[in-house]
C-alpha cells in the first residue's frame, strides 16, 4: 500500500533495509546521502560498496566528501572518480578496516599513507600520476598486501618486487618511453600480466621474461601511438628468433594474448598463415607447427588489424596433442584503437 502521510512514509523507510551498494553521481546526491546517513547511522554502516563519480563537476564541498567516507566504515569496495581540484587531504582520518578494492583517479601523492595503512586492500586500480616528475610511490613501502594492481607503467613499477600476483600496466602518454619494463625489479610472484607496449619496443618480451619469470598468463597490447620518426616497420613479433627465445624463458606460461592494430599475417584470417606464424613464434623456425615439449603454453590469442578486410581479426589457437588448432575465429568491426 503506498504511503500517504509522513508517519506512513517513515514506517516504510524503517521497513526497507538500507542498501549495501551506493552510487553517488553528483555533489547534490552526495549532500543528500550525508544528510541521511548523519541522521540514521545504520544507513552508512550498511554500505559495503561505494562508488562516487562526478569527475566533471566544477565544485563540491571537500568536507562533505570526507564526512561521507567517514560514515561508511564497513565498505569493502570503494570507487572514487573525483574532479581535478579535489582537496589533497580528502583521505585523511578516513579508515576502512574491511577495504578490499580501491579504484581512484586521485593523484598518487595523496594516496601514500592511505595505501600503507589499509592492509586488507587487495585490488588497487589507479588513474594517471598527477605529478610531472617522479611518482610519489618511489617512497612507498609496506604494500605487500596489494596483490592485484592496475595503473600507469612508470608509477606501478614501484610496486614490483612486492607480492603482486596480477598486474595491468598502461603506457602513459606523457611518459613517452619504450622502456616500460626495463628498470623493473624481479617479481617472482607475478602470474598474470597485461601490458601495453610501443610498436618499436623490441625488447618488451625479453624484459618481461627477466622481470616476471613465473608468469602464467600474458596479454601484450601494442599501443596505437604513432611510430616515432626514424623507427622502422620492424616489430617485436617479427623478430622470430628473439621472440621464441624470450617465450622459452617464460617456462610456466600457459596463455599468451597479442593485440595489435597491425597485420600479423599477409592474408588476414588465413588459417595456414596464422599457423605458420605461431610455429615461428614458438620455435623461431620456419615450417615448424609444434612447440617445445616442456612448454605449458596451451592457448595463444591473436587480435590484429586487417586493412584488406576493414575489420579486426580475433583468432584463438589451442594446443591439441603436439600441434595447434584454431578453435575460435571472428572478424570484428575495426575499432579506432585495439587497446
Ligand atoms: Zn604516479
Amino acid at each position: 500500500m503506498p504511503a500517504h502521510t509522513r508517519s506512513q512514509f517513515a514506517r516504510t523507510l524503517l521497513a526497507t533495509p538500507p542498501s549495501t551498494a551506493i552510487r553517488i553521481s553528483s555533489p547534490s546526491a552526495l549532500e543528500r546521502f550525508v544528510l541521511r546517513a548523519n541522521a540514521e547511522s545504520h544507513v552508512g554502516l550498511a554500505v559495503e560498496e561505494l562508488e562516487i563519480g562526478f569527475a566533471n563537476s566544477v565544485s563540491f564541498a571537500g568536507e562533505t566528501l570526507r564526512r561521507c567516507l567517514q560514515l561508511v566504515p564497513n565498505v569493502a569496495d570503494v570507487i572514487l572518480d573525483l574532479p581535478p581540484r579535489t582537496p589533497s587531504n580528502i583521505l585523511q582520518h578516513v579508515t576502512f578496516p574491511h577495504l578490499q578494492l580501491f579504484k581512484t583517479n586521485l593523484p598518487h601523492y595523496t594516496l601514500l599513507d592511505f595505501l600503507e595503512a589499509h592492509v586488507s586492500l587487495k585490488l588497487l586500480i589507479l588513474g594517471s600520476c598527477g605529478s610531472p616528475g617522479e611518482c610519489a610511490f618511489a617512497s612507498l613501502s609496506h604494500v605487500d598486501h596489494i596483490v592485484d594492481l592496475e595503473g600507469p607503467s612508470q608509477c606501478i613499477s614501484h610496486f614490483m618486487g612486492t607480492r603482486l600476483v596480477r598486474l595491468t600496466a598502461h603506457l602513459s602518454y606523457d611518459w613517452y618511453s619504450k622502456f616500460a619494463t626495463r628498470s623493473l625489479p624481479l617479481s617472482i610472484h607475478l602470474v598474470v600480466l597485461s601490458m601495453e607496449f610501443l610498436p618499436d619496443d623490441f625488447q618488451v618480451l625479453n624484459s618481461i621474461s627477466q622481470t616476471a619469470p613465473s608468469l602464467r598468463k600474458l596479454k601484450l597490447m601494442e599501443n596505437g601511438i604513432p611510430m616515432r620518426r626514424g623507427s622502422s616497420s620492424r616489430r617485436v613479433w617479427n623478430d622470430f628468433k628473439g621472440w621464441a627465445m624470450s617465450l622459452r624463458k617464460l617456462r610456466l606460461l600457459e596463455e599468451l594474448i597479442v593485440v595489435t592494430p597491425a597485420k600479423l599475417v599477409r592474408h588476414s584470417g588465413d588459417v595456414l598463415e596464422e599457423k605458420e606464424l605461431l610455429g615461428r613464434w614458438l620455435t623461431g623456425r620456419r615450417n615448424h607447427p609444434g612447440s617445445p615439449s616442456d612448454s605449458y603454453l596451451y592457448h595463444v590469442g591473436l587480435w590484429y588489424g586487417s586493412q584488406d578486410l576493414g575489420e579486426s581479426i580475433i583468432s584463438n589457437w589451442y594446443k591439441v596433442g603436439v600441434t595447434w588448432a584454431r578453435s575460435v575465429h571472428n572478424g570484428q568491426p575495426h575499432p579506432a584503437s585495439l587497446t
